[in-house]
């Protein structure tokens, strides 16, 4: 599985980074990011995004388990 940043590089994405890739971009996407690229794409704050991740595993999604 190829879980680097597709900006940034960075390795070793966390199952937050690529679940919430997934969730917000394309659950079939290959272009992960890492929290802060992604954070800038969507041109939100990281603990906006943090914030989601709690939600996301509030509702049960299976893609932060
Ligand atoms: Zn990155």
């Amino acid at each position: 599985m190829n879980n680097i940043c597709c900006i940034c590089q960075k390795e070793k994405l966390s199952k937050n980074e690529i679940g919430l890739t997934k969730k917000l971009i394309n659950v079939k996407t290959k272009d992960y990011y890492c929290i802060k690229c992604l954070a800038d794409y969507l041109e939100v704050t990281v603990e906006e995004l943090n914030d989601k991740i709690e939600e996301f595993k509030e509702e049960g999604c299976t893609l932060f388990k």
